[in-house]
């Protein structure tokens, strides 16, 4: 998939050179450029179905598969930048074509879910004048591109198509957490998906972070509500979770979002960049174990929930969204998918009573993990801080 098979350079896609634009400036100083694009048609290098038929060895219950937004790849060609013979709408049109045949790809592989990543939304709005882009008003764009995409599928499909939106994950720094969400979330909910998971755990202000999810995310999506996985697993910081801390942010969460339509994640991958640094924690052997015992917090928590007298809590209590990546985890990653005791997942009532028609067939009891390897597939290079 994507434009350069590994984080090495090697692979690189056909259509691109190397010396694209910065793509993200994180707040610890390191960057992440872009290839660019040189030619076209544009095709994907390979397909996230790819990897996924590979997880799903090792896997005994239903996967999430992420996949690139259409957005992230537009950002080949540069801001004004012309390739000769092949315009900017050929080369989104054929943008939109492999997303939507990256999404279909990974469905027809097994994936019970397709998330499409959008970490550059958020960013779409730092307007920083050292990386052009982010101010250039692009998010309008990058909404239309994900929904010419998403609109595409039926409601029956789109039930199992989310978006996710962070303010970044590389080495535990972030690249726009100080873009407000009110920015992103009114334009991010207009996109057509049956579910987004969204950074919250890490957030400043909790509450207005769920007050603003329960204002803008809608009930009826064209035939679809819109299902809210928020953050509860704070991934840059090593501290674990309690179960309690995520009972208590769920609970608070549904005070302002519907319950039926309320779930939890965590708030972004481990490492999607798939570079195995983590300052914050210390060693990365050590984060991969705390990053399974964050992820394994959210389900007693949802035990202790369901324990809870009140019984209209229990709707959502089963909603649960488990996503990780970290490049070079694949195995045990996807063993760990295995895991026995994890309820959650996505149920048939969890879409609420309006809409039985459109409710998934998932298993009550699935779960699904999100295995990424969005830094080699991407082609990022990684630039260290000065
Ligand atoms: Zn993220």
């Amino acid at each position: 998939m994507g434009f350069m098979t590994t984080m090495a350079g090697t692979g690189l896609n056909p259509c691109c050179a190397p010396g694209g634009q910065t793509f993200a400036l994180f707040l610890d100083g390191h960057s992440k450029a872009m290839p660019k694009l040189v030619g076209g048609p544009f095709r994907y290098n390979e397909y996230a179905a790819d990897s996924l038929v590979k997880a799903l060895k090792f896997a005994s219950k239903p996967m999430m598969q992420a996949v690139i937004a259409p957005s992230m790849v537009s950002l080949l060609m540069p801001l004004h930048a012309e390739v000769p013979g092949y315009t900017r709408e050929q080369f989104e049109s054929d943008l939109v074509d492999e997303c939507e045949k990256d999404i279909r790809k990974a469905f027809a592989a097994g994936a019970a879910r397709v998330q499409i990543d959008f970490t550059e939304g958020r960013l779409a709005l730092k307007s920083d004048p050292r990386n052009p882009w982010t101010d250039a008003n692009l998010l309008p764009r990058f909404i239309e591109l994900i929904s010419r995409v998403v609109d595409r599928f039926t409601p029956e499909e789109r039930v199992n198509i989310g978006v996710h939106t962070c303010a970044g994950s590389d080495a535990d720094s972030n690249h726009s957490a100080e873009v407000p969400y009110s920015s992103l979330l009114p334009a991010l909910f207009s996109i057509n998906a049956g579910y987004f998971t969204i950074q919250a755990a890490c957030e400043e202000d909790k509450d207005e972070t769920y007050k603003m999810i329960g204002e803008h995310s809608r009930d009826d999506a064209d035939g679809i509500p819109q299902i809210c996985y928020v953050g509860v697993i704070w991934c840059q910081n090593p501290a674990v979770e309690t179960p309690q801390q995520v009972c208590d942010s769920l609970v608070r969460a549904a005070d302002f979002i519907p319950k039926e339509r309320l779930g939890s994640t965590d708030d972004c991958g481990f490492q999607p960049f798939a570079i195995d640094k983590k300052p914050a924690y210390g060693s990365p052997d050590f984060a991969r174990d705390i990053a399974f015992e964050k992820i394994a917090s959210r389900a007693p928590s949802l035990r202790r929930r369901n324990s809870a007298s009140d019984r209209a809590r229990r709707h959502w209590s089963r909603q649960t969204s488990l996503r990780t990546g970290w490049g070079g985890w694949l195995a045990p990653a996807a063993a760990r998918a295995c895991w026995p005791g994890l309820p959650g997942g996505v149920s048939a009532s969890a879409l609420g009573p309006r809409k039985p028609a459109r409710a998934p067939s998932l298993p009550s009891s699935c779960e699904t993990l999100r295995i990424t390897f969005l830094g080699p597939l991407l082609g990022f290079v990684s630039q260290p801080a000065n």
